[in-house]
C-alpha cells in the first residue's frame, strides 16, 4: 500500500528544499563526523549527506538521486565493513536520527526506525520480558543487519532476524513510501528478508518478539596452546546443540594482551540443564576465564561490545563450512598464530536449530543447511598495517577454500565480483533479480552487495510463480 503516491507536493522536487534534517556538504561543520563509519579504512566523500529526520526526508533523498542521476547510499548503524553506506560524489540518506522504538507487548511486536541500533531496542523490549534475534555487538544497525539476514544468539531458537521481520516501511526507487508485508507486496517482503539494501531505503521495521529474560551466558577462555582440544570439544557440542544454545568458538587476544581461545555461549533454557550441557567444555581443563553465569538477555547483548572498536581498520572474509573435518580444523588452527594484530580474531559461529529449519527458498537469505560460519576478522588501528592485515585475511580465506561451500554471508563480506554475489544467494538469485527488476529497474540502489536488474520484461504478479 503506497500512502505517499498522492502527495505530489512532497515529490519530484529534484532539490533538497524542505528537508527537515541537517543537509551536510563538504566543508560544513559535522560533514566529516557524518562520514565516519565503523571501518576506519573507508574514506568516501559524498557530495551531500542528509541526516533524515523522518520518512519524507528519505523520499526527498531518493527523488533527488533519481532526478539528478547521482548515486544514493543508505546508512543506518554504519557497521557495514564494505563501506557501502557512503559513496563518492553522490547523496547519502543517513537514517541515524531515526532511532525510535515502539513495543506492542499485547501482540509481542516491536517497530523500530530505519536508523535504530540494537542498543535502542534490546533494553526497551526487555522491560516487557521480550526479545528478538539481534546483533551480538549492540551498536550494530538493526536495518543493515536484518536486511542481510541477521545472525544472533537467539537464531537457533527463534530464527534469524529476517525470519522475525513482519513488515517494513520502505521508499522505493520511484520515491513511493510503501508498507510491505506478507500480505502487501509479498515478493518485495521476501526479498527484504536477506536481499540487503537492494530494494529501497527501509524507514521502519516491525519484528516478532519472544519471551526471554534469564539466560546462562558468558565466556570461557583457555590459553591459545589449548586451541586444538577446545576446537574439537566445541565442534562436538555444536553438532549436537539444542535450540536453546547459541555458541561461538574464537581465537582472540584478550584485553590484557594474552593470546586466548574462547567459547562464548548464550543458553536460554533451564539454567541447571544449561550447566549440564556446558560441563564437557569446563572439563577440558581449568579455563583462565570462566564468567558464564545467569545473565539477563539485555546484558548478553552487550557482553561482546568491547570486541567492536569503532574506527578500527577492518578487512573481513567469511564462508560457510558444510563439514568441519580434521583438515578444515587444522587449517583454522594454523592461522591462529599468524593473526596480524591484537584486534584481529577468528570466529566460528554455529548455525543450527530454527534458523536452519526454514526452507532455503522461503526467504531471500538462503544459507539454511550449513552448521558453521567462519568469520575471518582482520582488524588493526595503524594504517601502516593495512597490507599485512589484508594479506592475512585473504590468504586464510584462500586456504579455507576447499572446506567452504560456494555461499557467502553478505553481512560479513565485501562481495565485489558479481559472480560471488550470485553464488551467495544460490537458487534464490533468480527471483531476487526479478524483484529487483520490478522495483529498481535502473539499479538506483547499487551501493550494496549488488543484485543487478535484468533487462527482460517482468510479469506483474511475481508471487504467483
Ligand atoms: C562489530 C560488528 C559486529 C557485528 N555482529 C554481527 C552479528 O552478530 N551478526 C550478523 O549477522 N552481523 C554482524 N555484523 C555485520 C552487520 O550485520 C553488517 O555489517 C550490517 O550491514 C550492519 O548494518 P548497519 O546498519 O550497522 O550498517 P550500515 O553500514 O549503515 O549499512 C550497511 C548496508 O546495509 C544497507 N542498509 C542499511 N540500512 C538500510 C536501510 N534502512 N534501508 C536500506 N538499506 C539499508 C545498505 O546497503 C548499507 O550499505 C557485525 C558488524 C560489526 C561491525
Amino acid at each position: 500500500m503506497s500512502y505517499l503516491r498522492e502527495y505530489e507536493r512532497f515529490r519530484r522536487s529534484g532539490d533538497l528544499t524542505g528537508v527537515r534534517g541537517e543537509v551536510l556538504r563538504p566543508g560544513m561543520l559535522g560533514y566529516d563526523q557524518a562520514r565516519r563509519l565503523y571501518n576506519g579504512m573507508i574514506d568516501r566523500r559524498p557530495a551531500v549527506i542528509v541526516r533524515c529526520a523522518g520518512p519524507v526526508d528519505v523520499v526527498r533523498c531518493v527523488d533527488y538521486a533519481r532526478e539528478n542521476q547521482v548515486q544514493i547510499s543508505v546508512r543506518a548503524g554504519g557497521h557495514g565493513v564494505a563501506g557501502n553506506a557512503l559513496n563518492d560524489g553522490g547523496i547519502v540518506a543517513d537514517l541515524t536520527p531515526m532511532r525510535y522504538v515502539r513495543i506492542d507487548p499485547g501482540r509481542s511486536r516491536a517497530v523500530v526506525g530505519g536508523g535504530a541500533r540494537w542498543i535502542d531496542l534490546d533494553p526497551v523490549a526487555q522491560e516487557y520480558g521480550l526479545a528478538t534475534t539481534g546483533g551480538r555487538v549492540s551498536s550494530t544497525g538493526i536495518a543493515g543487519f536484518t536486511l542481510g539476514g541477521g545472525a544472533g544468539w537467539l537464531m537457533s531458537r527463534f530464527g534469524l532476524a529476517c525470519d522475525n521481520l513482519r513488515s517494513c516501511e520502505i521508499v522505493t526507487a520511484d520515491g513511493d513510501l510503501t508498507v510491505v508485508s506478507d500480505d502487501d507486496e509479498p515478493d518485495l517482503m521476501w526479498a527484504l528478508r536477506g536481499g540487503g539494501g537492494n530494494f529501497g531505503a527501509v524507514t521502519s521495521l516491525e519484528f516478532d518478539l519472544h519471551p526471554v529474560v534469564d539466560t546462562l551466558s558468558g565466556l570461557l577462555q583457555w590459553p591459545r596452546s589449548m586451541a586444538p582440544e577446545v576446537l574439537r570439544a566445541f565442534r562436538d557440542l555444536a553438532l549436537d546443540a539444542p535450540d536453546e544454545l547459541g555458541l561461538v568458538f574464537a581465537c582472540i587476544t584478550d584485553r590484557s594482551g594474552r593470546p586466548g581461545v574462547t567459547v562464548t555461549v548464550c543458553w536460554t533454557g533451564d539454567i541447571d540443564e544449561g550447566e549440564r550441557i556446558l560441563a564437557p567444555l569446563r572439563s577440558l581443563g581449568p579455563p583462565v576465564v570462566d564468567d558464564v553465569r545467569k545473565m539477563r538477555y539485555e546484558h548478553v547483548q552487550t557482553m561482546l561490545d568491547y570486541t567492536g572498536v569503532w574506527g578500527s581498520r577492518n578487512y573481513w572474509k567469511s564462508g560457510y563450512i558444510p563439514e568441519l573435518s580434521e583438515a578444515a580444523m587444522d587449517t583454522i588452527l594454523s592461522n591462529t598464530d599468524r593473526m596480524p594484530s591484537p584486534l584481529s580474531a577468528i570466529h566460528l559461529w554455529t548455525h543450527h536449530g530454527a534458523a536452519n529449519r526454514v526452507p532455503e527458498g522461503a526467504t531471500a537469505f538462503p544459507n539454511r543447511s550449513y552448521p558453521f560460519n567462519l568469520h575471518i576478522i582482520g582488524a588493526w588501528t595503524d594504517p601502516q598495517s593495512d597490507a599485512e592485515g589484508i594479506a592475512w585475511s585473504r590468504r586464510f580465506y584462500e586456504e579455507m577454500h576447499p572446506y567452504f561451500s560456494d555461499r557467502s554471508y553478505v553481512n560479513f563480506d565485501d562481495l565485489k565480483e558479481q559472480s560471488r554475489v550470485e553464488s551467495a544467494y544460490g537458487d534464490n538469485y533468480r527471483r531476487l533479480v526479478e524483484v529487483k527488476t520490478r522495483y529498481d529497474p535502473d539499479n538506483m540502489f547499487r551501493s550494496n552487495q549488488n543484485i543487478r536488474p535484468g533487462r527482460a520484461a517482468i510479469p506483474d504478479v511475481l508471487s504467483m510463480r
